[in-house]
């Protein structure tokens, strides 16, 4: 299962474009199955129809935490550090994660949750929220974590969607200087849910909570009620895991379905390769186990393979833009995986909050989210890598459960920028708008993949047109992402950004990411995003908004022409901007990605109806951009 070296993973590659199902059958033998598979594979694109492991039997949680028992019983399996860093971390090792999520799948039963019933998880950052949703798999549940930033009206329409009978959730959550109620919010939420028939309420942050009489129970005082014997149930290689909806940067968010057997050998497998983890490493992914990387790089992907995982239930920036050092430093991370918003945004800060930080046990750096920006790469690199730790640029999406396109590292060579190139068994393809595969290197197009890996989506909840609509049915045959992608002489793959973000200024098609970059590489940018908007002459002009590290309102003009110089020469006065507007802050989604369609509306100065709104992180930002948008040309 272990990829070394590069001949080693070219070789793996070729077998797994070869013989997949030979490939994929190899891999899964390293994990435990209550009766093996029948036959590997069997697909069509077309329904679509995707099944891994036919036949074959397992439960995912004997594979992340009873299998682990007799050797590593004693190790770490989570360390949790909380909010607040005067208050103690906590270590759950794997016998006593094996013990709470057996609880807790009692508790779930007594509260009369069955094999295939759905149920909502909307918690903070707490160890409690791993066991809630290992519990679930445990009995057979499907999860649907929502993230807990959410608002109640995003919160009852997941509910609805998946007709969820329980939920988890917590009296509050810290979030730096913050104290944000959560069941509150479910209260509110549960206006609208009559699936709803329990609610299991975790005592965190102490907020005075309602619970209502036959509805609410606390997590506390069931768990006393329990043993911690709960046999783990059979479950089909393809029966339902969980339901994620994605993050909604493009439009109403979508309840993506995994299954059991894939996602799980998927998302151990590349966590192993692409992170390069050694037995003893400590992995820290920032995300938050609401995204689909938490799912598989927090809770299924390190425990699955019997590693230390780190959950974090701050922010970068509490008490001071220097705490993500200082959990590297006080736990001795290996492995830290994080975002570019993340990064981005702590460049701001300056070098001296890195300071004082010993990240000397930093051997590994991933990103994933959106493309990341040469200057954020080389910042990254060479002040938290200090130039020693290769750093793997990952692409994939809620919709692939695991990583697809990405270096392994120390392994493939890496170019800033580059996602560089496919995992074994992943096999992308560049068609252009009439479905023509763009053959060769040093060519762009639509990113497409032409066949299955074991954890590609099996379908949207609830509403299988839809999912074969938005992936399946744009080029008939194949996947497809939906982001652009530039494949360059070596091979390389580069994400250039969604599709529906692609400019075509005067016949020429640049990718905002292009032009984002170049823009972000002038001095004083901290950030930047771009759209295009209808041009007479041009047919689409460039619109960016930039973000600023001081107040450029005087010297606006002298900033704008200089950000055009730098635009110019890093890639050519095609891609110059057409306006510049400077703002304080970019519309984000609640995982830190920009909502450019919010901002297409507004440069097109269509502002009625800004769309699907409810993930936006604050409003407030949206109306400020508003008023001083730049009308006229
Ligand atoms: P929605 O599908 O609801 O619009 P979303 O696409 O933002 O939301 P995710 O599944 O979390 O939801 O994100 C996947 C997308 O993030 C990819 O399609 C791609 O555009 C972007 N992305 C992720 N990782 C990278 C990366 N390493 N480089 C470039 N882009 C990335
Ligand atoms: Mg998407």
């Amino acid at each position: 299962m272990r990829i070394r070296t590069f001949d080693e993973y070219q070789q793996a590659y070729q077998y797994s474009v070869e013989d997949p199902e030979g490939f994929w059958g190899e891999v899964a033998q390293n994990f435990q199955w209550r009766k093996p598979w029948k036959k590997t594979l069997q697909w069509n694109f077309d329904e679509p129809n995707v099944q891994w492991y036919i036949g074959g039997k397992l439960n995912i949680t004997e594979n992340c935490l009873d299998r682990h028992l007799a050797d590593k019983g004693d190790q770490p399996a989570i360390i949790w550090e909380p909010n607040d860093p005067s208050e103690p971390s906590v270590t759950l090792t794997y016998k006593m994660l094996h013990d709470q999520v057996c609880r807790f799948a009692n508790v779930l039963k007594r509260n009369g949750v069955e094999k295939g019933d759905r149920v909502c998880i909307y918690m903070p950052m707490v160890p409690e929220l791993a066991v809630a949703v290992l519990a679930c798999a445990r009995i057979g549940a499907v999860h649907s974590v929502v993230f807990g930033g959410f608002s109640a009206q995003s919160i009852a329409d997941r509910i609805n969607d998946a007709q969820c009978k329980v939920v988890v959730t917590s009296d509050g959550a810290l979030r730096g200087n913050k104290t944000i109620p959560m069941k509150d919010t479910v209260d509110d939420a549960l206006i609208a849910c009559p699936s709803v028939k329990r609610v299991i309420v975790l005592t965190h942050t102490r907020t005075g909570v309602s619970m209502i009489k036959g509805r609410d129970v606390w997590w506390e005082t069931e768990m006393k009620q329990v043993t911690a014997d709960c046999s783990a149930e059979e479950m089909d290689a393809e029966d339902m895991l969980f339901i994620l909806y994605t993050s909604g940067s493009t439009g109403k968010p979508k309840g993506v379905v995994h299954t059991c057997g894939g996602y799980m050998v998927y998302t151990a497998y590349t966590f192993q390769n692409v992170f390069q983890y050694e037995p003893g490493y400590v992995h820290f992914c920032t995300a938050d186990i609401g995204w689909i990387t938490g799912h598989s790089y927090i809770v299924y992907g390190p425990l699955a393979n019997g590693a230390t995982t780190l959950m974090f239930e701050g922010v970068p920036t509490w008490p001071d833009a220097g705490r993500f050092w200082d959990i590297v430093d006080k736990h001795k991370v290996d492995i830290l995986y994080t975002a570019p918003t993340a990064i981005r945004s702590l460049m701001g800060f300056g070098l001296d909050y890195v300071k004082g930080h010993d990240l000397s046990s930093l051997k590994v750096l991933g990103s994933v989210g959106e493309p990341i920006n040469a200057e954020a790469w080389h910042w990254y690199d060479d002040n938290i890598g200090k130039n020693r730790c290769p750093i793997v640029d990952t692409w994939w999406q809620t919709e692939n459960g695991g990583i697809l396109i990405s270096p392994l590292a120390g392994i493939t060579k890496t170019k800033p920028t580059y996602a560089t190139l496919p995992l074994p068994g992943v096999q992308p393809v560049l068609v252009d708008e009439n479905g023509a595969v763009i053959e060769g290197n040093g060519v762009s197009g639509n990113l497409c993949i032409k066949f299955p890996w074991p954890s590609i989506i099996r379908t949207t909840y609830g509403d299988h047109e839809r999912c074969r609509q938005t992936y399946f049915s744009t080029y008939p045959g194949m996947y497809f992402t939906g982001d652009g992608c530039l494949r360059d002489e070596d091979g390389y793959y580069r994400i250039t950004g969604r599709v529906d973000d692609v400019l075509n200024v005067s016949g020429h098609r640049i990718g905002t990411a292009e032009v984002e970059n170049a823009i972000n590489m002038h001095t004083g940018v901290v950030e930047s995003a771009v759209v295009g908007y209808p041009h007479d002459i041009k047919g689409q002009g460039i619109y960016a908004y930039v973000i600023t590290e001081a107040d450029p309102e005087h010297e606006a003009d002298l900033m704008r022409r200089d950000i055009l110089a730098t635009v110019s020469r890093i890639i050519g006065p095609i891609a110059k901007p057409d306006k510049i507007q400077f703002v304080t802050g970019l519309p984000k989604t609640r995982s830190g990605k920009i909502m450019r369609r919010i901002l297409r509306k507004i440069a097109e100065g269509d502002t009625s109806n800004l769309g699907d709104t409810s993930t936006l992180l604050d409003p407030g930002v949206v109306e400020d951009i508003k008023a001083g948008a730049l009308v006229s040309v």
